[in-house]
C-alpha cells in the first residue's frame, strides 16, 4: 500500500465564468488507483456560490483520473458537482451537455501570462514594440526570459497525465501564448482542457505569475484578443462530407448563430470586431483558409471533397468548453445527414 494524494477539481459556481477548485485528500491503494476507486466528496458550496450557508454540503463525484507528476503519489481528478439529493448540481454543465464519442474536438487555447497587473514583458508605463515578431518569435527581446520555461513545464506535466496536449506556439501579443488539446467526445476533450488550464495555473504560483484568461485585456487597442478555437469534425464530415452536407451544416450555424454566441465567452463583443483576425459577433460567415471568417474551412477540406474538420474562430479563451462542444453538437444534429 501506497500514500496517494488525490488532488479532487471542480469548477465553481460563480458566473459567467467559472473559477477552478481544487482539495486534496490522502488514501491508500496498492496501485495508482483506477476511477472507479476513487470515492465521492464533499464540501463547503456556501463558499464557492453553489449553496446556501445553512445546507452547504454539495458532493463531488469524480469523472476523470490523471498521473500528478508534480508529487509524489499524486492523482489529478476531475469531478462533476452534485447536490445534497444526488441530483446534477444547476452548475454541473458536463451533466447534461450532448457527447458523442465520435465527434472529434481541438481546441485552441490563447491566453496571456500576467504579472503586476500586466501582460508579461510589458514595461511599467506604455507598451512594448507593437505586434509583429512575437508571434512565432524566439529570442529574449520576443518571448523574455520564463514564460518559454512555464509552457515546457506545462507541456510535460500535461503529457505525464496523459491529457492530449498537441502543440505550443507564441501569439500575436507580446505576453501572449496559445496550446491545443484534442480528444475524441465532447467530455473526454472538455476535462482535458479544464485540467490543462488547472496545470497550468498552478503551475504559475511559483513564478508569481497569473494567466489571463479574459478575451481582450488590452482592451480595445491594436493588442490581440484570446481566443480559443473549436476545431471539429464526426464521423459523417470525416468520411461522407460533401459540399451540399457542408452547406446545410453552415446554414444551420447561421440560423444558430447568436445560440452559439451565447455560450462561446463571455465579453466576446470586445474581441469578435472583425479586426484583429476575427468575424463581427453578430455575423456568420465562413471561407477556405480565411481568418477573418466565423469558421475558417482548411484547403484539405475542400479538397478532400468537403471532408475533413472544420474550425469554429469565434469561442473565446475564457469560454466552457463543455458548452462550445455541446453547442456545436446540437446544431450538427439539426442537420439531416
Ligand atoms: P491554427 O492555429 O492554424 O488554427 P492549430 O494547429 O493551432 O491550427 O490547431 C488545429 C487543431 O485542429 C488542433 O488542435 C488539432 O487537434 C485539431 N484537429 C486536427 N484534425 C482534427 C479533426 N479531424 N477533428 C477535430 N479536430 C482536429
Ligand atoms: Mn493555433
Ligand atoms: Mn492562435
Ligand atoms: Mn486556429
Amino acid at each position: 500500500m501506497a500514500k496517494y494524494k488525490l488532488e479532487y477539481i471542480w469548477l465553481d459556481g460563480y458566473q459567467p465564468v467559472r473559477n477552478m477548485r481544487s482539495k486534496t485528500q490522502i488514501k491508500d491503494y496498492a496501485s495508482f488507483p483506477k476511477l472507479e476507486e476513487l470515492p465521492d466528496w464533499g464540501f463547503d458550496g456556501s463558499s464557492t456560490q453553489q449553496a446556501p450557508g445553512g445546507s452547504s454540503d454539495c458532493v463531488l463525484k469524480p469523472v476523470a483520473v490523471y498521473p500528478d507528476s508534480t508529487r509524489k503519489n499524486g492523482v489529478l481528478v476531475m469531478c462533476e458537482v452534485y447536490s445534497a439529493d444526488g441530483t446534477p448540481h444547476s452548475s454541473n454543465d458536463r451533466a447534461t451537455i450532448l457527447d458523442d464519442p465520435d465527434a472529434w474536438f481541438g481546441f485552441e487555447q490563447e491566453y496571456f501570462f500576467f504579472q503586476d497587473g500586466r501582460p508579461l514583458g510589458f514595461p511599467e508605463n506604455g507598451y512594448p514594440a507593437p505586434q509583429g515578431p512575437y508571434y512565432t518569435g524566439v529570442g529574449y527581446k520576443n518571448v523574455g526570459d520564463v514564460a518559454r520555461q512555464i509552457v515546457e513545464e506545462h507541456l510535460e506535466i500535461c503529457l505525464d497525465a496523459g491529457i492530449n496536449h498537441e502543440g505550443i506556439n507564441a501569439e500575436v501579443a507580446k505576453g501572449q501564448w496559445e496550446f491545443q488539446i484534442f480528444g475524441k467526445g465532447s467530455k473526454v476533450c472538455a476535462d482535458q482542457m479544464w485540467v490543462a488550464r488547472y496545470i497550468l495555473n498552478r503551475l504559475c504560483e511559483k513564478y508569481a505569475i497569473d494567466v489571463e484568461y479574459h478575451c481582450k485585456p488590452l482592451g480595445a487597442t491594436d493588442w490581440n484578443g484570446s481566443g480559443m478555437h473549436a476545431n471539429f469534425s464526426t464521423k459523417h464530415l470525416r468520411e461522407v462530407g460533401g459540399e451540399a452536407y457542408f452547406l446545410a451544416l453552415m446554414a444551420q450555424f447561421e440560423k444558430n448563430c447568436m445560440e452559439h454566441i451565447a455560450v462561446y465567452g463571455p465579453d466576446n463583443h470586445l474581441r469578435l470586431t472583425g479586426l484583429h483576425e476575427t468575424q463581427s459577433i453578430d455575423k456568420f460567415s465562413w471561407g477556405i483558409a480565411d481568418r477573418g471568417a466565423s469558421v475558417r474551412v482548411p484547403h484539405s477540406f475542400k479538397k478532400n471533397d468537403w471532408k475533413g474538420y472544420l474550425e469554429d474562430r469565434r469561442p473565446n479563451s475564457q469560454g466552457d468548453p463543455y458548452q462550445i462542444a455541446s453547442r456545436i453538437l446540437k446544431t450538427i444534429s439539426e442537420v439531416a445527414i
